[in-house]
């Protein structure tokens, strides 16, 4: 018996039917290595791993991994966009009005809760965004001292 054998960046990118590049598979490991990265962040760590890469082909490659469903987009409103590697668990986000920092939550019990509309209006619902909006420990010590 040989033991299930996770598959590599790259034969995730090939999954999904994207065009394996160097700079793709540096994107997808530095999203994942990393906790809600913003583009900057992202390219900095993908410019660690292979060298000079555009801000354009790092949008660019980001949206492509973000259509496949590899790499998940969160943008809480009047805050930068997002990137993470967790996809397909429908969790949600704490995020701190003070700092900016965001924070994985899963949903309140399970799947089920958020997926399931009080009326879905006929919508197929894979998806439901929900953030959380308060102010982190380190911001909420630093105001009460
Ligand atoms: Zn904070
Ligand atoms: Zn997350
Ligand atoms: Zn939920």
């Amino acid at each position: 018996m040989t033991a299930p054998r996770t598959p590599t960046t790259a034969e995730e990118l090939r999954g999904v039917g994207l065009r394996v590049t160097a700079a793709r598979v540096a994107l997808l490991e530095t999203v994942r290595e990393g906790d809600h990265l913003g583009v900057e962040a992202i390219a900095t760590g993908v410019r660690g791993r292979v060298g000079h890469i555009s801000l354009q082909a790092v949008y660019e490659a980001l949206h492509a991994l973000t259509t496949a469903g590899l790499v998940r987009r969160i943008e809480p409103p009047g805050s930068p966009a997002r990137f993470e590697g967790r996809v397909g668990d429908n969790h949600h986000h704490l995020v701190c009005r003070s700092c900016g920092a965001v924070v994985d939550v899963d949903c309140a019990v399970g799947h089920a809760p958020c997926l399931t509309a009080s009326d879905d209006r006929g919508f197929a619902i894979d998806e439901a965004e929900v953030i959380y909006w308060g102010l982190c420990p380190d911001c909420s010590t630093a105001r009460s001292t």
